[in-house]
């Protein structure tokens, strides 16, 4: 059986690869810096907010996105302070929620975006859409 080239057994090699800020209300609330590996491009993400203190990039990476995964933020908005997540996840996935809004299962739609269109609560953005930027975590009804 041959393997492609990217997916051979190679100790993965990160370089810094891009930070985004994120955004509430003309704040920086956390930011998230990305690492790639230079050989297959995946990429290790490490999420620096108010105390949050997370040593990914020292003790090594919980989790790598794939060729069919991405880095997404996801955000609630339901209660008065948006809360926010980082997650790996695949387009049909469904996001472990719970909130004062008890919305049905909530699913990655294809293209990284959120399957119900209609929630006005909860919103997704790729990481890849906002490399070196700033992502505004506020929902539509926020701003
Ligand atoms: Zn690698
Ligand atoms: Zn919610």
């Amino acid at each position: 059986m041959s393997v492609p080239q990217q997916q051979k057994e190679h100790s993965h090699d990160f370089r810094y690869y891009a930070c985004i800020n994120l955004w509430d209300n003309g704040e920086t609330v956390a930011a998230v810096d990305v690492w790639r590996c230079s050989i297959c491009h995946v990429k290790g993400t490490e999420l620096r907010a108010q105390g949050l203190n997370n040593l990914a990039a020292e003790a090594g990476f919980r989790e790598l996105d794939g060729p069919d995964s991405n880095w997404l933020v996801f955000v609630c908005g339901a209660e008065e302070r948006l809360k926010f997540e980082l997650l790996n996840l695949h387009v049909g996935d469904t996001i472990k929620h719970e909130c004062v809004e008890k919305s049905p299962p909530i699913r990655v739609g294809s293209g990284y975006k959120l399957e119900d269109k209609n929630d006005r609560f909860h919103k997704i953005e790729s990481i890849e859409n906002y490399l070196n930027e700033t992502l505004d975590l506020a929902l539509p009804r926020h701003q």
